[in-house]
């Protein structure tokens, strides 16, 4: 029997519902139950394991100054394998965790410490000292740390779109409407559509939505398309990788309105081939600025297992 898509709809709504009280959320990083009306989706033992960047960091891809330098081990883009290792120095101290146990919108209070503020002016890391981007500067917000990698391996690979609520409620609480102030649309990396197809979603595209629920800023989604499903890129040289992302990607279906201001949204930063390349093609479209907002960066030491 036919269904109306109003009455489907409606359905679903109910359906998810029922499902929040037969299925409450879980703690992103053990998956133990979650008080009823937790307002963060991690757990107070948790809580001090998942530390969000603080301090100095590179003007231009938003890593931590002044540590170890990384970047060339570890892939990005879609798998998260092995290939990189962690820098100890984030182990968890509870440190700039101010949002655990408030309500996450504390205002500016909450913003100090973060992101670019602290960098002097200028810093760059190695990496971005020596290369070209098409982006204007990347936002990181946790080190990619092990525990950040179960995170968003589980966000990715195990059917847990949600996470993006999660994860953008404690964004917008902790860095704040500077971080998006001026932008004028968001935007994702988007996958292979096959791929997108097997894995239902496209993560970075759901916590772009997530995000834009809460700040307002709209999100679009077909000014990009990817055209060819690259590599893995680990064990890519830094030239191999950035000729595995350069053509992937075109503009999509919708036009880029002149001087537009974008936020491209992804979940790892390793050598920012992929944020480049997705900003060449909306600059090279007519947008006026493109940035990136990764959830993590890579930060620890060069693993020599493949150069
Ligand atoms: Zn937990
Ligand atoms: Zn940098």
């Amino acid at each position: 029997m036919p269904v109306s898509p109003s009455l489907a709809s409606s359905a679903r709504r109910l359906a998810s519902v029922f499902l929040d009280c037969v299925y409450p959320n879980r703690c992103m990083v053990c998956e133990n139950l979650l008080e009823f009306g937790a307002a963060d989706w991690v757990c107070r033992n948790c809580a001090p394991l998942l530390v969000p960047i603080s301090g100095p960091v590179c003007e231009k891809c938003g890593k931590p100054l002044g540590g170890g330098e990384c970047n060339e081990g570890y892939e990005g883009g879609d798998e998260c394998n092995g290939g990189y290792e962690c820098n100890e120095r984030y182990e968890g101290s509870g440190k700039g965790n101010k949002w655990y146990g408030g309500k996450g919108n504390g205002g500016n209070e909450s913003n100090k410490g973060y992101g670019g503020g602290n960098a002097e002016a200028g810093a760059l890391c190695r990496t971005c000292a020596r290369r070209e981007r098409f982006f204007g500067k990347n936002t990181a917000f946790f080190p990619y740390d092990p525990v950040v990698r179960e995170l968003i391996h589980r966000f990715k690979y195990g059917g847990r779109p949600r996470y993006a609520v999660g994860l953008a409620r404690m964004i917008c609480g902790r860095i704040g409407p500077e971080f998006w102030r001026g932008a004028d649309a968001f935007a994702a990396v988007p996958m292979y559509p096959r791929k997108k197809k097997e894995r239902g979603y496209n993560q970075a595209e759901e916590l772009a939505l997530a995000v834009s629920g809460l700040t307002g800023v709209p999100v679009d989604r077909d000014c990009l398309a990817r055209v060819s499903d690259t590599k893995p890129q680990s064990g890519l040289g830094p030239a191999a990788r950035a000729n595995n992302v350069r053509d992937a990607f075109k503009a999509g279906k919708s036009r880029v309105p002149a001087a537009r201001s974008y936020i491209i949204f992804d979940d790892v930063y390793t050598t920012g081939e992929t944020i480049s390349a997705c900003a060449r093609v909306l600059l090279e479209n007519g947008a006026g600025r493109a940035d990136g907002f990764t959830l993590a960066i890579a930060v620890g030491e060069k693993k020599k297992d493949k150069a």
